[in-house]
């Protein structure tokens, strides 16, 4: 049998200090080096968990195990999301597939982006807001998420998300989340959502 894969902190695809003054060099550092890879380091621990207590025939509390499983991997995946859906030069507006599925789904960039920065300012505790795709009706819909937990709407992909854990802008904006997500709109890598998006559709 191979090794077993376990999961890996991927690198920024940007300097530290280059989303600012959006996201400070300080802030960015924490949230990548700290938090990030302690949802890694979490998932998988708990891999190694199973597998020890599998090659032990020991019991687990599966409900427990499980849950701290998918919070640890939900946190890696959507913190992977999140830093390539930004970028220095970001902002702006969507083009291409992205800008015309928008249009047709939200009546305009105005009205979606409206729409999203309330998804992110009224999600409750340490949340995410998310652009997701419904591969059933071809129609991009915004979801917040609770935590991590990306089990909400199962076939959806994710193009877009926001972190609005306090832990992703206290450091910047301190209370003032609204500030952050309207910060957010200035790095929104639009080139790499809609790359997401046309990846979808056959
Ligand atoms: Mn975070």
């Amino acid at each position: 049998m191979t090794a077993r894969t376990f999961y890996s902190l991927p690198e920024l695809p940007y300097g530290y200090k280059d989303l600012e003054p959006h996201i400070s060099e300080e802030q960015l550092k924490i949230h990548h080096d700290k938090h990030h890879q302690a949802y890694v380091t979490g998932a998988n621990g708990i891999l190694e968990k199973l597998d020890k207590a599998r090659k032990e025939g020991a019991d687990l509390d599966m409900k427990a195990v499980l849950k701290e499983l998918s919070f640890n991997i939900g946190g890696h995946i959507l913190h992977t999301l999140f830093w390539a859906n930004m970028a220095p030069k970001g902002g702006g507006k969507p083009s291409g597939l992205l800008a015309s599925s928008i249009e047709k789904e939200f009546g305009g960039f105005d009205r979606f982006r409206k729409e999203f920065t309330q998804a992110a300012v009224s999600a409750e505790g340490s949340a995410w807001a998310a652009l997701s795709f419904c591969m059933q009706t071809n129609r991009p819909i915004i979801m917040q998420i609770e935590k991590h937990n990306v089990n909400v709407f199962p076939s959806f992909r994710i193009l877009m998300v926001l972190d609005v854990w306090e832990h992703a802008y206290y450091l910047d904006y301190k209370n003032l989340r609204a500030n952050f997500v309207e910060a957010f709109w200035n790095i929104v890598n639009w080139a790499e959502v809609n790359r997401r998006l046309e990846s979808l559709i056959k």
